[in-house]
């Protein structure tokens, strides 16, 4: 059953860690990845499009999607939601490709019971000092903001057990690479080769 799908890869870890910026660097470098966008309530940051980052939605669309089951998975982080829509992800599986999520924790754990076979990644900061300064210096949330995804962020690293690789984003450069190489690792992982053994 795992081996006729894609591979299902999930990078979490705190907000502020720098996920969407590693995800981004491995993208651009790897052209046969396939890119999970969001639903999210909460409005665009300057520069953020419709579709490119997120999909932007109201909280009453929203709702309507989670009625009509259209989640993989979804969460609320610091008073806004965001979801993974499920059909893209199903026919990325299903074209046997490789499909990316980059989601906060809660929607990680819901991924894992989905998809047990998913390759989970956990992104951590060198250290909490770091995460401030990295939320502080994007300067587009308020110190309040600010403060309680500090505060998440400390309570979070402790599911790093729950994952299958970590990778301290350290030297942005140095953290992309492990990024591929753990995905070039499981894609050769005999437990996912198989349907090798088949007769075709
Ligand atoms: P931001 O508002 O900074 O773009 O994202 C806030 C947090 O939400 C980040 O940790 C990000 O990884 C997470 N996130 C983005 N999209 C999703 C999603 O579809 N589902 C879940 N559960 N979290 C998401």
């Amino acid at each position: 059953m795992i081996n006729n799908k894609g591979m299902l890869v999930v990078v979490s870890g705190p907000a502020g860690v720098g996920k969407g910026t590693l995800c981004r660097a491995l993208f651009a470098q790897w052209s046969g990845l396939e890119y999970s966008i969001s639903v999210t309530t909460r409005s665009p940051r300057p520069g953020e499009r419709e579709g490119e980052q997120y999909y932007f939605r109201t909280r009453e669309e929203f709702s309507k999607m989670i009625d009509n089951n259209e989640f993989l998975e979804w969460a609320e982080f610091c008073g806004n939601f965001y979801g993974t829509p499920k059909f893209h992800v199903e026919n990325v599986l299903n074209r046997k490709k490789i499909i990316l999520l980059e989601i906060d924790i809660q929607g990680a754990e819901q991924v894992k019971e989905q998809y047990p076979e998913g390759v989970f990644i956990f992104i951590v900061p060198p250290s909490l000092k770091t995460l401030a300064k990295r939320l502080y210096g994007r300067g587009t949330e308020t110190e309040d903001i600010i403060r309680r995804r500090l505060a998440i962020a400390a309570r979070e690293l402790d599911n790093v057990k729950d994952y299958d690789y970590v990778v301290e984003n350290d030297e942005i450069n140095l953290a992309v690479e492990k990024l591929k190489s753990i995905i070039i690792a499981e894609k050769c992982s005999v437990k996912r080769k198989s349907f090798f053994l088949k007769e075709e």
